[in-house]
């Protein structure tokens, strides 16, 4: 099986994560019987600074070509000044907008070696391994009219929030199917009892739950759901949900396992599929080989299982970077009794373990 994929380094510390990355995908793909054709791209404010556009015609024209992405980080102090029009990460909206992304897979999976950095106690987060997915095209974000306006004297500013029923049906639909590959539970989270957008998902959630009836199914309002992330999140497989609710939610649950540089995520549409790490550039500790790559590696995880259907290559991977945690640490994540790595040295010690 061939396999093209688009490596997008971008900014800040989005190439030496993406090298460790790309590390692993060279590694495993053999293994999984994947010949792989690596393309590279500019993006964000490397792109910025040699063609203008931070994303540039022949990166778009790549992208269209490949079955995956793996993408770094963008984000650039030089253009983060207000006034600035110029925005490195507006290629990576562009890109997800064009390209139809529609779900946004964002796991929390508490591992053994690093459950003492969670925030939470031990016996509440042992175990949990759920999926958060995010309508990631529609909602508040898009919305019309959106905007500040004048009305009576007064200022206002507003913001629609609007789905389709095509809309809410095809990101349902996509977590029923998503439920049936792991543990066969969905959670539809929404406000039903307030936002008419929300009563409207509900519905929908309810009449395609009939179509999957090998999936336990249930509804919960989205404040309830904050709650029970935090009081018992064990309860939840997989979640469903609208673009603003999987925005806040995904980022609670996902520091459930601890640290920003470990948590990865795929965003996925019919035809093509983009996976990075959840972390931006992280201008401070650029350059330095000091940056976690285990987010960046573990979206190579989900690469492998999402896009290449090769799920135990993702079980590999994942328990590669638990055996390497026991031992090994990079500093965002240093504890007593282990030693402190750089980030190419974790990605070296993590493809060791694979090589087995
Ligand atoms: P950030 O995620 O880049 O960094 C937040 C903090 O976490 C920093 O202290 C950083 O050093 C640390 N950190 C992040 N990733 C790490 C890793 N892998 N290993 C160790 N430590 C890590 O968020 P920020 O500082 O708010 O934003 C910096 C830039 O990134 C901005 O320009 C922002 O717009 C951009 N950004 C991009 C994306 C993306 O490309 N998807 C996402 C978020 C932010």
């Amino acid at each position: 099986m061939k396999k093209t994929v688009l490596i997008l380094n971008g900014d800040g510390i989005g190439p030496e994560v993406t090298t460790q990355g790309a590390k692993v995908l060279r590694l495993m793909a053999p293994k999984a019987g994947i010949e792989l054709d690596l393309q590279d791209g500019l993006i964000g404010a490397a792109a910025l600074e040699v063609t203008g556009e931070p994303l540039p015609d022949e990166t778009f024209a790549k992208a269209k070509g490949s079955d995956a992405i793996l993408f770094g980080a963008v984000g650039d102090p030089r253009y983060d000044k207000a006034g600035s029009t110029e925005r490195p990460g507006r290629g990576l909206l562009t890109l997800r907008k064009q390209l139809q992304l529609y779900a946004n897979l964002r796991p929390a999976k508490v591992l053994s070696a690093t459950i003492d950095a969670s925030p939470l106690k031990r016996e509440r987060i042992e175990g949990v391994d759920l999926m958060i997915v995010r309508e990631l095209t529609g909602d508040i974000y898009f919305g019309e009219p959106r905007g500040r306006r004048e009305e009576a004297g007064q200022k206002v500013a507003i913001n629609t929030m609007i789905y389709s029923e095509p809309e809410i049906e095809r990101i349902v639909r996509f977590a029923f199917g998503l439920a049936r590959q792991r543990r066969h539970k969905l959670t539809s989270v929404d406000k039903g009892n307030v936002l008419e957008v929300s009563a409207f998902w509900r519905e929908i959630a309810i009449r395609v739950a009939k179509d999957f009836t090998d999936v336990e199914f249930g509804s919960m309002y989205v404040d309830n759901a904050a709650m029970q992330i935090i009081r018992d999140p064990r309860q939840f497989d997989t979640m469903v949900m609208g673009n603003m609710f999987g925005d806040i939610l995904s980022d609670a649950a996902a520091n459930l396992s601890g640290s920003l540089g470990m948590l990865p995520s795929a965003s996925l549409g019919d035809r093509y599929a983009l996976y990075e790490p959840c972390h931006g550039s992280a201008p401070d500790i650029a350059g330095r080989d000091v940056a976690n790559p285990i987010a960046s590696i573990l979206s190579v995880g989900m690469m492998f299982r999402y896009t290449f259907g090769k799920p135990d290559a993702d079980d590999a991977i994942q328990s590669a970077v638990d055996t390497v945690l026991s031992t090994h640490r990079t500093a965002d994540i240093m504890a007593p009794g282990k030693q402190q790595v750089g980030c190419s040295e974790m990605g070296d010690l993590i493809a060791r373990q694979l090589e087995g």
